[in-house]
């Protein structure tokens, strides 16, 4: 089981600020950046996302070839902001 992180509601709750942290998550994921907290299940229903289309997860292929949460089925940001560069867009995010 993975410790459930889950943000906090964002001050910042836009389309915009969405799209920014997905690619700089995706980016940080992608080089396999050091010291980046990753869930294979979400942590909000603690389900591995299907993959399948309508899945409401959004994820991410690591660099070992494994899909991890990046936002998760209820919208929350999984992944820590501040860890990828862009905690400016989520002041409230805590674990
Ligand atoms: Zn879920």
């Amino acid at each position: 089981m993975f410790t459930a992180y889950r943000a906090a509601t964002a001050l910042v709750d836009t389309a915009a600020a969405e799209h920014q942290y997905l690619t700089a998550a995706r980016n940080a994921i992608k080089a396999g950046k050091d010291g980046l907290i990753l869930h294979m299940e979400c942590p909000e229903c603690d389900r591995v996302p299907s993959g399948r289309d309508g899945d409401p997860h959004v994820t991410v292929m690591t660099t070992s070839g494994f899909p991890v949460v990046v936002i998760g089925c209820e919208g929350y940001w999984v992944v820590n902001p501040a860890a990828v560069g862009v905690g400016h867009l989520a002041p409230n995010w805590e674990a």
